[in-house]
């Protein structure tokens, strides 16, 4: 048996990183910063990914692929975009490798040179917008609604496993819209969307905000996001959506003709969630034991282990649970029974329970007899032995009860972590106790970064939904209309 965890109160650090290992989600590769997702991992992101997709198509958006590669000078064209994109871009120079003439393997054949380097791309507004130049002429070609799913490269100093990689898998929306209005619904529809994906899905609960000019994508006019709380109250960017303004079409000469017909510049937006939602979703809802998933995400929902001896006894059981798997899978629940002879029960069910599998039941030959099965939830732990006549419901119900128990269990959390603050001392003692700290903010980017040099907490959004209401800065005393939410965050 494998040692067990350690505790999240004893290091959440080391039990996040032992548990992506262990639950077999993810592993370091041989390059810094990149990551090996190993099929258990990929199953749960397969799954994000086709409920995002079709909440996608659902509103009119579909997919293309654009290229890896971009020209070094595409990324220039757009001046705050290639300032922020600059310090953490990979640069491809050459293209081939030739023999070392001292015997050293192989190195890089100087005649190889590229004549135009390109980069990896970290983003892709300059190759998308560089394309879409070519597609728009009127506003009979707008709006273009697009995705792409890919994956994209920064060169990340501190990285963790799925929270913050070198390379990392997402999805990129880039749309292109006649009009100012449209554009910026777009970019609000596309922020509900992730929300929506968050709570409902990933049941795990999200603020909408607004990012502050300091923490605004590259290139953006205005960047929403949705910020969620893990469960050492941290904050973590879980998805961000941007209005681009006109920025990309100026960048690269996108004009349409308008309905008036005259050239105007197009409108865009960019929206993208990455694979970190992975490390959300775990650290979100998992305790000491492993991962606790959300059943809409789980690659197995229920798992059934029988406890028996010899053969007579397994086909008794057998009898009894096939039809149930059958029915099961009727019903579109994912189900495995685990007839695997090589671990003992007892090996099984701690696996399970570290994979996070919602529902776990056991069936030997007592309950055989009496007619029973034993029911464990992973969310609470309790098992409960029930009559086997009707469980298909009970299992039903049980996994929407998880779903919504989870997400519950993640908002009252976050509702117990969250603190209105009011004097700057008082800052200093809550920040230290992690949390989300809302609190009146003057609205100037020295402020920001004055506070965060002193406390490391950002702010993490003007939430949407919060009320006018006139206050003082926390640091500088200076007028403020509004709260913000500010956090230290991954
Ligand atoms: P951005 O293009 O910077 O707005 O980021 C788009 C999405 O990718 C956001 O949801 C981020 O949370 C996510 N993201 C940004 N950087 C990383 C990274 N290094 N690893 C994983 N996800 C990231």
């Amino acid at each position: 048996m494998s040692k067990s965890l350690p505790s999240r109160a004893e290091n959440y650090s080391e039990w996040y990183n032992e548990l992506v290992k262990r639950a077999d989600l993810a592993e370091n590769s041989a390059v810094r910063g990149c990551m090996i997702i190993k099929p258990y991992g990929y199953s749960i992101w397969e799954k994000m990914q086709r409920a995002l997709d079709d909440m996608f198509k659902e509103t009119g958006h579909v997919n293309a692929y654009f290229p890896l590669l971009i020209p070094k000078s595409f990324l220039s064209k757009e001046a705050s975009h290639v300032e922020g994109f600059a310090k953490e871009c990979a640069v491809v120079t050459h293209y081939r490798l030739k023999n070392d003439p001292n015997g050293h393997g192989v190195i890089v054949d100087p005649e190889a040179k590229l004549e135009e380097e390109l980069i990896i791309r970290p983003t892709s507004e300059t190759v998308i917008w560089s394309t879409y130049k070519n597609w728009v002429q009127s506003y009979r070609d707008l709006p273009i609604l697009m995705n792409q799913w890919a994956n994209v490269m920064r060169w990340e100093m501190r990285t963790r496993l799925f929270l913050r990689t070198a390379e990392f898998l997402w999805q990129e929306g880039h749309t292109a819209h006649a009009t100012k209005e449209e554009a910026v619904e777009e970019t609000e529809q596309m922020l509900n969307i992730y929300s929506e994906f968050a709570e409902t899905f990933m049941a795990m609960p999200v603020i909408k905000g607004r990012k502050t000019a300091n923490e605004r994508f590259a290139g953006a006019e205005d960047t929403y996001c949705i910020e969620a709380m893990m469960q050492d109250g941290k904050a973590l960017q879980a998805g961000t959506s941007h209005f681009l303004g006109q920025n990309f079409a100026k960048a690269f000469d996108v004009k349409f003709l308008n309905k008036a017909n005259q050239q105007e510049f197009v409108w865009g937006t960019s929206w993208g969630v990455s694979t970190r939602l992975m490390g959300a979703l775990i650290m979100a809802h998992s305790d000491d034991q492993g991962l606790v998933l959300p059943p809409k995400l789980a690659p197995i929902q229920v798992v059934i282990v029988p406890i028996y001896k010899g053969e007579e006894q397994l086909n008794n059981i057998k009898s009894k649970i096939d039809p149930l798997v059958a029915a099961l899978k009727k019903s579109g629940i994912s189900v495995k029974f685990d007839v695997s002879e090589n671990q003992s029960p007892g090996f099984k069910f701690a696996e399970y329970e570290l994979k996070g599998v919602p529902i776990r039941l056991a069936i030997g030959n007592r309950d055989i007899e009496n007619g029973t099965i034993e029911l464990a939830r992973r969310d609470t732990r309790v098992k409960t032995s029930l009559p086997f006549e009707g469980i298909e419901q009970v299992i039903v119900d049980t996994l929407e009860d998880i779903q919504i128990s989870i997400y519950q269990k993640a908002l009252d959390f976050r509702a117990a972590n969250t603190f209105d603050v009011n004097t700057w001392d008082e800052f200093l003692v809550k920040i230290e106790e992690g949390g989300f700290l809302s609190a009146h903010w003057d609205g100037s980017p020295e402020t920001e970064e004055k506070i965060k040099e002193l406390t490391k907490a950002t702010i993490r959004c003007i939430p949407l939904d919060s009320q006018e209401e006139a206050g003082k800065c926390i640091l500088t005393g200076n007028p403020s209309k509004q709260r913000v939410i500010f956090a230290r965050a991954y």
